[in-house]
Protein backbone atom coordinates (compact mmCIF):
# COMPACT_ATOMS: atom_id res chain seq x y z
CA UNK A 1 0.00 0.00 0.00
CA UNK A 2 1.11 3.78 0.59
CA UNK A 3 4.49 3.85 2.12
CA UNK A 4 4.33 6.84 4.29
CA UNK A 5 7.65 6.00 5.69
CA UNK A 6 8.98 7.91 2.79
CA UNK A 7 8.72 11.69 3.13
CA UNK A 8 12.34 12.77 2.51
CA UNK A 9 15.11 12.43 -0.07
CA UNK A 10 17.23 12.40 2.66
CA UNK A 11 16.94 8.47 3.55
CA UNK A 12 17.19 8.27 0.16
CA UNK A 13 20.40 9.68 -0.41
CA UNK A 14 22.27 8.29 2.57
CA UNK A 15 21.16 4.64 1.75
CA UNK A 16 21.98 5.48 -1.91
CA UNK A 17 25.82 6.50 -0.57
CA UNK A 18 26.34 4.09 3.05
CA UNK A 19 24.88 0.81 1.06
CA UNK A 20 25.46 1.25 -2.52
CA UNK A 21 28.45 4.25 -2.82
CA UNK A 22 26.85 5.79 -5.12
CA UNK A 23 26.88 9.64 -4.92
CA UNK A 24 24.03 10.46 -7.13
CA UNK A 25 20.99 9.35 -8.82
CA UNK A 26 20.16 9.36 -12.47
CA UNK A 27 16.97 11.22 -13.27
CA UNK A 28 14.83 8.69 -14.02
CA UNK A 29 15.82 6.46 -11.44
CA UNK A 30 14.56 9.44 -9.07
CA UNK A 31 11.21 9.52 -10.39
CA UNK A 32 10.81 5.68 -10.49
CA UNK A 33 11.79 5.41 -6.93
CA UNK A 34 9.40 7.76 -6.17
CA UNK A 35 6.61 6.77 -7.96
CA UNK A 36 7.04 3.28 -6.46
CA UNK A 37 7.70 4.54 -3.11
CA UNK A 38 4.52 6.63 -3.25
CA UNK A 39 2.76 3.39 -4.17
CA UNK A 40 1.94 3.57 -8.11
CA UNK A 41 2.18 0.84 -10.51
CA UNK A 42 4.88 1.67 -13.27
CA UNK A 43 6.84 0.45 -15.93
CA UNK A 44 10.70 1.43 -16.72
CA UNK A 45 12.57 1.44 -19.78
CA UNK A 46 15.54 2.15 -19.69
CA UNK A 47 18.88 1.14 -21.41
CA UNK A 48 20.97 -2.00 -20.83
CA UNK A 49 23.12 -0.49 -18.20
CA UNK A 50 21.53 2.64 -17.10
CA UNK A 51 20.91 1.48 -13.92
CA UNK A 52 17.15 -0.73 -13.60
CA UNK A 53 18.54 -2.50 -10.38
CA UNK A 54 19.03 0.40 -8.11
CA UNK A 55 15.57 1.12 -8.79
CA UNK A 56 14.03 -1.60 -7.03
CA UNK A 57 16.97 -2.25 -4.57
CA UNK A 58 17.03 1.38 -3.44
CA UNK A 59 13.08 1.16 -2.75
CA UNK A 60 13.46 -2.28 -1.14
CA UNK A 61 16.08 -1.21 1.35
CA UNK A 62 13.29 1.47 2.89
CA UNK A 63 10.46 -0.09 2.47
CA UNK A 64 8.87 -2.38 5.30
CA UNK A 65 8.95 -6.08 4.23
CA UNK A 66 10.16 -8.36 1.17
CA UNK A 67 10.39 -7.24 -2.20
CA UNK A 68 9.91 -10.18 -4.56
CA UNK A 69 11.74 -9.85 -8.03
CA UNK A 70 10.82 -11.72 -10.99
CA UNK A 71 13.75 -12.37 -13.13
CA UNK A 72 13.73 -14.76 -16.36
CA UNK A 73 17.49 -15.65 -16.60
CA UNK A 74 19.19 -17.31 -13.50
CA UNK A 75 22.81 -15.85 -14.27
CA UNK A 76 21.83 -12.25 -13.89
CA UNK A 77 19.62 -13.01 -10.38
CA UNK A 78 22.85 -14.90 -9.28
CA UNK A 79 24.86 -11.58 -9.85
CA UNK A 80 22.30 -9.46 -8.26
CA UNK A 81 22.46 -11.66 -5.12
CA UNK A 82 25.58 -11.69 -4.88
CA UNK A 83 26.50 -7.99 -5.43
CA UNK A 84 23.62 -7.55 -3.04
CA UNK A 85 25.10 -9.83 -0.03
CA UNK A 86 28.19 -7.58 -0.80
CA UNK A 87 26.99 -4.84 -0.03
CA UNK A 88 25.91 -6.40 2.83
CA UNK A 89 22.03 -6.30 2.09
CA UNK A 90 20.00 -9.92 3.05
CA UNK A 91 18.87 -11.19 -0.48
CA UNK A 92 18.14 -14.40 -1.69
CA UNK A 93 17.00 -16.53 -4.89
CA UNK A 94 14.73 -19.56 -5.43
CA UNK A 95 14.61 -21.62 -8.77
CA UNK A 96 13.68 -25.19 -9.63
CA UNK A 97 16.66 -26.22 -8.73
CA UNK A 98 17.02 -24.80 -5.14
CA UNK A 99 17.83 -26.88 -2.18
CA UNK A 100 15.57 -27.67 0.86
CA UNK A 101 17.09 -25.50 3.44
CA UNK A 102 17.70 -22.47 1.60
CA UNK A 103 13.66 -22.95 0.60
CA UNK A 104 12.60 -23.71 4.08
CA UNK A 105 14.87 -20.42 5.25
CA UNK A 106 12.88 -18.22 2.49
CA UNK A 107 9.63 -19.25 3.01
CA UNK A 108 9.68 -18.50 7.26
CA UNK A 109 11.76 -15.14 6.67
CA UNK A 110 8.71 -14.25 4.33
CA UNK A 111 6.96 -14.19 6.95
CA UNK A 112 8.83 -13.52 10.01
CA UNK A 113 8.88 -9.58 10.96
CA UNK A 114 12.34 -9.70 12.58
CA UNK A 115 14.29 -11.19 9.54
CA UNK A 116 16.16 -8.99 7.31
CA UNK A 117 15.82 -10.42 4.49
CA UNK A 118 14.95 -7.66 1.98
CA UNK A 119 15.23 -8.72 -1.54
CA UNK A 120 13.41 -12.01 -3.05
CA UNK A 121 14.75 -13.66 -7.07
CA UNK A 122 12.44 -15.70 -8.35
CA UNK A 123 12.32 -17.05 -11.61
CA UNK A 124 8.60 -16.57 -13.32
CA UNK A 125 7.83 -20.40 -13.56
CA UNK A 126 8.48 -20.26 -9.88
CA UNK A 127 5.52 -17.90 -9.00
CA UNK A 128 3.49 -18.83 -11.67
CA UNK A 129 3.36 -22.49 -11.16
CA UNK A 130 4.16 -23.58 -8.26
CA UNK A 131 1.12 -23.24 -6.06
CA UNK A 132 2.53 -23.98 -2.67
CA UNK A 133 5.31 -20.96 -3.23
CA UNK A 134 2.06 -19.03 -4.04
CA UNK A 135 0.78 -19.48 -0.72
CA UNK A 136 3.74 -18.58 0.87
CA UNK A 137 3.55 -15.35 -1.27
CA UNK A 138 -0.20 -15.13 0.19
CA UNK A 139 0.98 -15.49 3.48
CA UNK A 140 3.49 -12.75 2.92
CA UNK A 141 0.93 -10.57 2.02
CA UNK A 142 -1.19 -11.41 4.51
CA UNK A 143 1.63 -10.55 6.93
CA UNK A 144 2.37 -7.36 5.66
CA UNK A 145 5.46 -8.39 4.28
CA UNK A 146 4.86 -8.34 0.45
CA UNK A 147 6.62 -4.97 0.04
CA UNK A 148 7.06 -4.79 -4.01
CA UNK A 149 6.75 -6.71 -6.86
CA UNK A 150 9.11 -5.81 -9.37
CA UNK A 151 9.00 -7.96 -13.08
CA UNK A 152 12.66 -8.02 -14.80
CA UNK A 153 12.39 -7.76 -18.15
CA UNK A 154 9.14 -7.44 -18.41
CA UNK A 155 8.50 -7.41 -22.09
CA UNK A 156 8.99 -11.09 -22.09
CA UNK A 157 5.25 -11.26 -20.55
CA UNK A 158 3.85 -9.67 -23.43
CA UNK A 159 6.60 -11.12 -26.12
CA UNK A 160 5.76 -14.78 -25.23
CA UNK A 161 2.19 -13.46 -25.76
CA UNK A 162 -0.11 -15.66 -25.79
CA UNK A 163 1.44 -18.46 -25.97
CA UNK A 164 3.05 -17.35 -21.68
CA UNK A 165 -0.82 -16.07 -21.27
CA UNK A 166 -2.42 -19.14 -20.30
CA UNK A 167 -0.81 -19.67 -17.49
CA UNK A 168 0.89 -16.98 -16.94
CA UNK A 169 -1.61 -13.72 -17.22
CA UNK A 170 1.01 -12.10 -15.12
CA UNK A 171 0.22 -8.94 -14.26
CA UNK A 172 -3.30 -8.94 -14.11
CA UNK A 173 -3.44 -12.17 -11.74
CA UNK A 174 -0.70 -10.30 -9.63
CA UNK A 175 -3.10 -7.42 -9.32
CA UNK A 176 -5.97 -8.96 -8.54
CA UNK A 177 -4.34 -11.11 -5.88
CA UNK A 178 -2.39 -8.63 -4.63
CA UNK A 179 -4.07 -5.49 -5.11
CA UNK A 180 -2.25 -3.16 -2.62
CA UNK A 181 1.34 -4.06 -3.87
CA UNK A 182 2.69 -1.87 -6.04
CA UNK A 183 4.79 -3.42 -9.43
CA UNK A 184 7.64 -1.79 -10.94
CA UNK A 185 8.25 -3.32 -14.61
CA UNK A 186 11.56 -3.12 -15.68
CA UNK A 187 12.84 -3.57 -19.15
CA UNK A 188 15.31 -2.52 -21.70
CA UNK A 189 13.46 -3.14 -24.80
CA UNK A 190 9.35 -2.63 -24.69
CA UNK A 191 8.52 -0.71 -27.39
CA UNK A 192 5.60 1.96 -26.17
CA UNK A 193 2.40 -0.66 -27.04
CA UNK A 194 3.48 -2.82 -24.81
CA UNK A 195 3.05 -0.56 -22.01
CA UNK A 196 0.13 0.53 -23.57
CA UNK A 197 -1.04 -2.96 -23.54
CA UNK A 198 -0.66 -3.16 -19.70
CA UNK A 199 -2.30 -0.01 -19.05
CA UNK A 200 -5.38 -0.87 -20.97
CA UNK A 201 -5.68 -4.36 -19.53
CA UNK A 202 -5.54 -3.62 -16.18
CA UNK A 203 -7.26 -0.20 -16.35
CA UNK A 204 -9.94 -0.44 -19.01
CA UNK A 205 -10.53 -3.79 -20.42
CA UNK A 206 -12.34 -4.30 -23.44
CA UNK A 207 -13.38 0.06 -22.94
CA UNK A 208 -13.14 2.38 -25.61
CA UNK A 209 -10.12 4.23 -26.24
CA UNK A 210 -8.19 6.41 -28.92
CA UNK A 211 -4.17 6.34 -29.10
CA UNK A 212 -3.31 8.99 -31.32
CA UNK A 213 0.44 8.49 -33.10
CA UNK A 214 2.85 10.67 -35.30
CA UNK A 215 2.72 8.55 -37.93
CA UNK A 216 0.46 6.39 -40.79
CA UNK A 217 2.78 3.70 -40.22
CA UNK A 218 2.78 4.27 -36.66
CA UNK A 219 -0.63 3.81 -36.44
CA UNK A 220 -0.80 0.87 -38.27
CA UNK A 221 2.36 -0.77 -36.15
CA UNK A 222 0.99 0.29 -32.76
CA UNK A 223 -2.22 -1.09 -33.58
CA UNK A 224 -1.15 -4.69 -35.08
CA UNK A 225 0.29 -4.89 -32.14
CA UNK A 226 -2.20 -4.47 -29.68
CA UNK A 227 -3.99 -6.72 -32.38
CA UNK A 228 -1.08 -9.17 -31.39
CA UNK A 229 -1.64 -8.86 -27.90
CA UNK A 230 -5.67 -9.70 -27.84
CA UNK A 231 -7.05 -5.90 -27.67
CA UNK A 232 -9.22 -5.23 -30.46
CA UNK A 233 -7.80 -2.24 -32.36
CA UNK A 234 -7.92 -0.51 -35.68
CA UNK A 235 -6.45 1.85 -37.34
CA UNK A 236 -7.72 5.03 -39.30
CA UNK A 237 -4.88 7.56 -41.17
CA UNK A 238 -5.84 8.87 -44.77
CA UNK A 239 -4.21 6.79 -46.73
CA UNK A 240 -6.82 3.97 -45.34
CA UNK A 241 -9.82 3.68 -47.80
CA UNK A 242 -12.66 6.02 -46.91
CA UNK A 243 -15.04 2.47 -46.85
CA UNK A 244 -12.37 0.96 -44.33
CA UNK A 245 -12.60 4.61 -42.39
CA UNK A 246 -16.26 4.27 -41.93
CA UNK A 247 -16.13 -0.08 -40.75
CA UNK A 248 -13.51 1.02 -38.06
CA UNK A 249 -15.52 3.89 -36.74
CA UNK A 250 -18.89 2.14 -36.94
CA UNK A 251 -17.23 -0.76 -34.98
CA UNK A 252 -15.81 1.44 -32.38
CA UNK A 253 -19.23 3.25 -31.92
CA UNK A 254 -20.63 -0.34 -31.44
CA UNK A 255 -17.92 -1.49 -29.19
CA UNK A 256 -16.82 -4.42 -31.12
CA UNK A 257 -13.12 -2.37 -32.26
CA UNK A 258 -12.16 -1.33 -28.44
CA UNK A 259 -9.08 0.91 -29.38
CA UNK A 260 -9.21 3.11 -32.57
CA UNK A 261 -5.47 3.76 -33.36
CA UNK A 262 -4.96 7.32 -35.62
CA UNK A 263 -3.00 9.94 -36.73
CA UNK A 264 -4.93 13.24 -36.08
CA UNK A 265 -6.66 12.84 -39.03
CA UNK A 266 -9.40 11.19 -36.73
CA UNK A 267 -11.26 13.54 -34.95
CA UNK A 268 -14.06 15.39 -36.61
CA UNK A 269 -17.54 14.33 -35.69
CA UNK A 270 -16.14 11.83 -33.25
CA UNK A 271 -19.04 11.90 -30.07
CA UNK A 272 -19.17 8.68 -28.62
CA UNK A 273 -19.50 9.44 -24.59
CA UNK A 274 -17.85 6.51 -23.32
CA UNK A 275 -14.54 6.97 -24.39
CA UNK A 276 -12.42 5.57 -21.16
CA UNK A 277 -9.04 6.98 -22.23
CA UNK A 278 -6.73 8.72 -24.70
CA UNK A 279 -3.07 7.34 -25.17
CA UNK A 280 -0.59 9.87 -27.13
CA UNK A 281 1.98 7.62 -28.38
CA UNK A 282 3.83 10.70 -29.20
CA UNK A 283 3.23 14.72 -28.50
CA UNK A 284 0.61 16.58 -30.25
CA UNK A 285 1.98 19.45 -32.37
CA UNK A 286 0.35 22.13 -29.43
CA UNK A 287 -1.50 22.49 -26.35
CA UNK A 288 -4.27 23.29 -28.43
CA UNK A 289 -4.45 19.88 -30.63
CA UNK A 290 -3.86 18.00 -27.25
CA UNK A 291 -6.78 19.60 -25.58
CA UNK A 292 -8.91 18.74 -28.53
CA UNK A 293 -7.80 15.12 -28.53
CA UNK A 294 -7.91 14.72 -24.90
CA UNK A 295 -11.59 16.39 -25.09
CA UNK A 296 -13.08 13.20 -25.93
CA UNK A 297 -12.46 11.03 -23.59
CA UNK A 298 -14.83 11.47 -20.58
CA UNK A 299 -17.90 13.11 -22.23
CA UNK A 300 -19.94 10.98 -19.52
CA UNK A 301 -18.40 12.30 -17.19
CA UNK A 302 -17.06 9.02 -15.80
CA UNK A 303 -13.70 9.27 -14.99
CA UNK A 304 -10.85 8.69 -17.67
CA UNK A 305 -7.45 8.99 -18.36
CA UNK A 306 -5.03 10.74 -20.80
CA UNK A 307 -1.56 10.08 -21.02
CA UNK A 308 1.48 11.25 -23.22
CA UNK A 309 4.21 9.64 -23.87
CA UNK A 310 6.93 11.91 -24.22
CA UNK A 311 10.49 11.23 -25.55
CA UNK A 312 12.98 14.12 -27.14
CA UNK A 313 13.31 12.65 -30.40
CA UNK A 314 9.27 12.95 -31.20
CA UNK A 315 10.28 16.66 -31.12
CA UNK A 316 12.44 16.91 -33.74
CA UNK A 317 10.07 14.96 -35.88
CA UNK A 318 7.21 17.42 -35.32
CA UNK A 319 9.47 19.99 -35.88
CA UNK A 320 10.05 20.44 -39.67
CA UNK A 321 6.24 19.57 -40.09
CA UNK A 322 5.14 22.83 -37.87
CA UNK A 323 8.15 25.21 -38.77
CA UNK A 324 6.45 26.41 -41.82
CA UNK A 325 3.54 27.72 -39.52
CA UNK A 326 4.01 31.31 -37.92
CA UNK A 327 3.66 30.18 -34.53
CA UNK A 328 3.90 26.60 -35.51
CA UNK A 329 7.71 25.84 -33.28
CA UNK A 330 6.11 28.00 -30.37
CA UNK A 331 3.21 25.78 -30.27
CA UNK A 332 5.24 22.30 -30.42
CA UNK A 333 8.07 24.14 -27.32
CA UNK A 334 4.80 25.10 -25.52
CA UNK A 335 3.83 21.43 -25.85
CA UNK A 336 7.30 20.39 -25.20
CA UNK A 337 7.50 22.50 -21.64
CA UNK A 338 4.03 20.92 -20.72
CA UNK A 339 5.39 17.96 -21.32
CA UNK A 340 8.42 17.89 -18.88
CA UNK A 341 6.97 20.59 -16.54
CA UNK A 342 8.31 19.13 -12.93
CA UNK A 343 5.15 20.07 -10.87
CA UNK A 344 2.67 22.36 -12.57
CA UNK A 345 -0.93 21.64 -12.64
CA UNK A 346 -1.72 20.36 -16.00
CA UNK A 347 -4.70 21.59 -16.13
CA UNK A 348 -3.75 24.92 -15.43
CA UNK A 349 -1.28 24.88 -18.22
CA UNK A 350 -3.30 24.07 -20.50
CA UNK A 351 -5.71 27.26 -18.97
CA UNK A 352 -3.17 29.43 -19.69
CA UNK A 353 -3.25 28.38 -23.15
CA UNK A 354 -6.17 29.95 -24.01
CA UNK A 355 -6.02 32.58 -21.77
CA UNK A 356 -7.40 31.76 -18.64
CA UNK A 357 -6.02 31.46 -15.15
CA UNK A 358 -7.24 28.37 -13.16
CA UNK A 359 -6.15 27.70 -9.96
CA UNK A 360 -4.55 24.86 -8.75
CA UNK A 361 -7.25 24.20 -6.18
CA UNK A 362 -10.17 23.93 -9.23
CA UNK A 363 -7.95 21.15 -10.31
CA UNK A 364 -9.58 18.69 -7.60
CA UNK A 365 -6.33 16.48 -7.70
CA UNK A 366 -7.18 15.26 -11.48
CA UNK A 367 -4.26 15.75 -12.89
CA UNK A 368 -1.00 13.51 -12.21
CA UNK A 369 0.64 16.59 -10.74
CA UNK A 370 -1.94 17.69 -8.20
CA UNK A 371 -2.90 14.08 -7.41
CA UNK A 372 1.35 13.48 -6.04
CA UNK A 373 2.80 16.72 -5.37
CA UNK A 374 6.30 16.61 -5.57
CA UNK A 375 8.95 19.25 -3.95
CA UNK A 376 11.07 20.66 -7.15
CA UNK A 377 15.25 20.37 -7.24
CA UNK A 378 16.88 23.04 -8.74
CA UNK A 379 20.24 21.64 -10.29
CA UNK A 380 23.36 23.61 -11.55
CA UNK A 381 23.48 22.60 -15.24
CA UNK A 382 25.85 26.06 -16.48
CA UNK A 383 29.08 23.25 -16.78
CA UNK A 384 27.21 20.62 -19.45
CA UNK A 385 25.48 23.90 -20.84
CA UNK A 386 28.72 25.55 -21.96
CA UNK A 387 29.93 22.02 -23.23
CA UNK A 388 27.25 21.42 -25.55
CA UNK A 389 27.71 25.12 -26.81
CA UNK A 390 31.33 25.16 -27.47
CA UNK A 391 30.67 21.95 -29.33
CA UNK A 392 27.90 23.70 -31.63
CA UNK A 393 30.30 26.26 -31.66
CA UNK A 394 33.38 24.48 -33.22
CA UNK A 395 30.92 22.59 -35.74
CA UNK A 396 29.58 25.78 -37.14
CA UNK A 397 32.71 27.72 -37.83
CA UNK A 398 33.83 24.98 -39.25
CA UNK A 399 30.56 25.01 -40.97
CA UNK A 400 29.05 21.33 -40.36
CA UNK A 401 26.18 20.81 -38.58
CA UNK A 402 25.10 18.41 -35.57
CA UNK A 403 21.81 16.49 -34.81
CA UNK A 404 20.99 16.34 -31.54
CA UNK A 405 22.44 12.71 -31.64
CA UNK A 406 25.83 13.62 -32.72
CA UNK A 407 25.73 16.58 -30.03
CA UNK A 408 25.46 13.75 -27.22
CA UNK A 409 27.95 11.33 -29.13
CA UNK A 410 30.60 13.91 -28.97
CA UNK A 411 29.63 15.67 -24.91
CA UNK A 412 30.02 11.47 -24.08
CA UNK A 413 33.27 11.33 -26.19
CA UNK A 414 31.97 8.77 -28.80
CA UNK A 415 31.77 9.56 -33.04
CA UNK A 416 34.10 11.26 -34.97
CA UNK A 417 36.50 13.45 -33.65
CA UNK A 418 36.07 16.70 -35.59
CA UNK A 419 32.94 16.82 -33.50
CA UNK A 420 34.44 17.05 -30.25
CA UNK A 421 35.89 19.36 -28.00
CA UNK A 422 38.69 18.63 -25.55
CA UNK A 423 37.68 19.06 -22.51
CA UNK A 424 34.06 18.70 -22.49
CA UNK A 425 33.44 14.95 -22.50
CA UNK A 426 31.05 13.81 -19.55
CA UNK A 427 29.65 10.98 -18.23
CA UNK A 428 26.61 11.81 -18.00
CA UNK A 429 24.25 9.43 -19.69
CA UNK A 430 22.01 10.23 -22.48
CA UNK A 431 18.50 10.72 -21.05
CA UNK A 432 19.95 13.71 -18.69
CA UNK A 433 21.83 15.26 -21.83
CA UNK A 434 18.27 15.36 -23.37
CA UNK A 435 16.64 16.47 -20.12
CA UNK A 436 19.23 19.28 -20.82
CA UNK A 437 19.10 20.03 -24.82
CA UNK A 438 15.20 20.04 -24.06
CA UNK A 439 15.79 23.01 -21.23
CA UNK A 440 18.41 25.01 -23.89
CA UNK A 441 16.06 24.44 -26.57
CA UNK A 442 13.20 26.02 -24.55
CA UNK A 443 14.98 29.04 -23.09
CA UNK A 444 16.07 29.90 -26.51
CA UNK A 445 20.15 29.12 -25.28
CA UNK A 446 20.09 26.72 -28.46
CA UNK A 447 17.96 26.69 -31.37
CA UNK A 448 16.97 24.00 -34.29
CA UNK A 449 18.25 24.50 -38.04
CA UNK A 450 16.00 22.76 -40.47
CA UNK A 451 17.50 21.05 -43.69
CA UNK A 452 15.31 19.33 -46.20
CA UNK A 453 16.04 16.74 -48.17
CA UNK A 454 13.97 15.14 -51.15
CA UNK A 455 13.85 12.39 -48.74
CA UNK A 456 13.70 13.65 -45.01
CA UNK A 457 14.08 16.71 -42.65
CA UNK A 458 16.62 17.31 -40.97
CA UNK A 459 17.03 19.44 -37.71
CA UNK A 460 20.25 20.23 -36.91
CA UNK A 461 21.55 22.01 -33.31
CA UNK A 462 23.21 25.08 -33.57
CA UNK A 463 23.81 27.95 -30.94
CA UNK A 464 20.66 30.24 -29.97
CA UNK A 465 19.90 34.06 -29.04
CA UNK A 466 21.36 33.46 -25.16
CA UNK A 467 24.47 31.56 -26.17
CA UNK A 468 26.62 34.40 -25.88
CA UNK A 469 24.87 35.24 -22.57
CA UNK A 470 26.12 31.88 -21.54
CA UNK A 471 29.83 31.55 -23.14
CA UNK A 472 31.13 35.05 -21.50
CA UNK A 473 30.36 33.17 -18.42
CA UNK A 474 27.33 36.09 -17.23
CA UNK A 475 24.41 33.54 -16.92
CA UNK A 476 24.25 30.48 -14.98
CA UNK A 477 21.53 28.12 -16.08
CA UNK A 478 19.48 25.81 -13.66
CA UNK A 479 16.95 23.58 -14.22
CA UNK A 480 13.72 22.61 -12.59
CA UNK A 481 13.67 18.34 -11.45
CA UNK A 482 11.02 16.83 -9.77
CA UNK A 483 12.20 15.98 -6.63
CA UNK A 484 11.54 14.17 -3.59
CA UNK A 485 7.44 13.39 -3.34
CA UNK A 486 5.90 15.06 -0.88
CA UNK A 487 4.31 12.57 1.58
CA UNK A 488 0.14 13.30 1.21
P1 LIG B 1 20.63 -2.24 -16.21
O1 LIG B 1 19.89 -3.24 -15.37
O2 LIG B 1 19.80 -1.05 -16.55
O3 LIG B 1 21.29 -2.83 -17.41
P2 LIG B 1 22.33 -2.09 -13.93
O4 LIG B 1 21.26 -1.95 -12.94
O5 LIG B 1 23.00 -3.41 -14.03
O6 LIG B 1 21.83 -1.64 -15.35
O7 LIG B 1 23.40 -0.95 -13.64
C1 LIG B 1 24.54 -0.79 -14.47
C2 LIG B 1 25.68 -0.21 -13.67
O8 LIG B 1 25.43 1.16 -13.36
C3 LIG B 1 25.90 -0.90 -12.33
O9 LIG B 1 27.27 -1.14 -12.18
C4 LIG B 1 25.39 0.09 -11.32
O10 LIG B 1 26.07 -0.04 -10.08
C5 LIG B 1 25.69 1.41 -11.98
N1 LIG B 1 24.81 2.50 -11.53
C6 LIG B 1 23.48 2.45 -11.42
N2 LIG B 1 22.98 3.64 -11.02
C7 LIG B 1 24.04 4.47 -10.89
C8 LIG B 1 24.18 5.84 -10.50
N3 LIG B 1 23.13 6.60 -10.19
N4 LIG B 1 25.42 6.36 -10.48
C9 LIG B 1 26.49 5.60 -10.80
N5 LIG B 1 26.42 4.31 -11.15
C10 LIG B 1 25.21 3.74 -11.21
Amino acid sequence: GESNDFSSSSKLKETLKSVFKIGNLRPMQLQTMNATLSGKDCILIMPTGGGKSLCFQLPALLSKGVTLVVCPLASMMEDQVMSLQSHSVDAAMLNAGSDKDILKKVQEDMVDHNASLKLLYVTPEKLAKSKRFLAHVEKMYKAGRFARLVIDEVHCCSELGHDFRPDYKFLEIMKRQFPEVPILGLTATATSSVIEDKFIDTKYPKQSGIIYTFSKKESEEVAADLQSRGIKAGCYHVDVSAQERSRVHRAWIDNSVHVIVATAAFGMGIDKPDVRFVIHHSLSKSIESLYLETGRAGRDEKRSHCIIYYRLQDVFRHSPLVMTEQTGLANLYDMVAYCVDANKCRRSLIARTFGEVLDRSQCNRMCDHCENPCEVEKKDITKLCSSLLQILDKASTGESKLTASKVFDALQGKGPAANRVKGTETSADRSWLEVILTHMLLKQYVREDFHFTPYSNISYIIPGKKADLLRTGVDEVHIELKGARKSV
